[in-house]
């Protein structure tokens, strides 16, 4: 293991952060437990004094055929899936097209667009040196209780990679704000959604400093330039003590807040 630079102003999606030395984290090294793990810090907001943290290194960036199985590293950046899922006609990864991060990421948040996410796909995750069938970690929508820190995921393969379908999830998502962000701020709520509620109680396009609720969707907290943490987190506050006042509905933040 070793230690390397990252400034979260420019890391970040959101650029918002220090730049603090992250602990590098190699192939046979044993994982601490006194730091938090990142992935491509796109579900992240950092304050200026964020916990220690580490991070896989490039070892864990692959994704192999073996048999009728596909493993991939939980470092593996989502365009890379997507790349090795249409040279290699994979059905299943192309909803990943234009959703920022890596598959440990993906993995913790149970990420997806719509119908589609990522456990459905999985037949187990690589925790520590023993494989979990993916069946015995409890997910859900946005959330999976992973007993520890992945290292890898394997995919009963599938053939038939499709193309439409990609294009199809990408026109979904064509509203989202152009400007940096953590992708959605808050969870939907059973049967709502959180960007109609931001918007119902006037939030949409409201801005603090350099921060603001975007005006394209109101649920994506937006970096302007030069926004800082103390801004989100006073919009975050703001929009769930609002929707609360108003509608009873307690917000719950999709994006992980990071401060010691
Ligand atoms: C513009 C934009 C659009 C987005 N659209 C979507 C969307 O449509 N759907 C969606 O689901 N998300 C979306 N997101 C959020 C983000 O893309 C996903 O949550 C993604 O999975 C985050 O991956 P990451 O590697 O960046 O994780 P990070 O942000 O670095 O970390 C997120 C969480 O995962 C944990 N984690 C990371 N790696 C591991 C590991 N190896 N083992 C255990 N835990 C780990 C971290 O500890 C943290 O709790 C969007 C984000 C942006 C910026």
């Amino acid at each position: 293991m070793f230690l390397k630079t990252i400034d979260f102003s420019k890391y970040s999606s959101i650029k918002i952060g220090p730049a603090v030395d992250v602990l590098m984290i190699e192939k046979e090294d044993e994982i601490p437990e006194d730091r938090y793990l990142i992935g491509g810090a796109n579900n992240l907001l950092l304050s200026p004094t964020p916990p220690p943290l580490m991070m896989l290194s490039k070892n864990f960036d692959y994704c192999r055929i073996e048999g009728d199985m596909l493993e991939i590293g939980a470092a593996t950046p989502t365009g890379k899936i997507l790349s090795f899922a249409r040279k290699n006609d994979l059905a299943g990864f192309e909803f990943v097209a234009k959703l920022p991060g890596t598959l440990g990421g993906m993995l913790a948040m149970n990420a997806g667009v719509k119908s589609h996410e990522i456990f459905p796909l999985l037949a187990s995750i690589r925790i520590g040196n023993a494989w979990v069938p993916a069946k015995e970690i409890e997910h859900g929508y946005r959330y999976a209780r992973l007993p520890g820190i992945a290292t890898a995921a394997c995919f009963p393969i599938r053939r038939g990679y499709d193309e439409s379908l990609r294009r199809e999830l990408l026109t979904l998502r064509n509203n989202q704000p152009r400007e940096p962000s953590a992708g959605s701020a808050f969870k939907n709520p059973p049967g709502d959604y959180a960007g109609r509620l931001i918007e119902a109680v006037g939030l949409k396009g409201y801005r603090r400093g350099g921060m603001a609720w975007s005006d394209i969707h109101a649920n994506f907290l937006v970096n302007l330039g030069g926004g800082t943490y103390d801004e989100a987190i006073t919009l975050i506050n703001l929009a769930k003590e609002r929707v609360m006042e108003r509608f009873g509905i307690p917000l719950e933040e999709e994006i992980k807040i990071l401060s010691a």
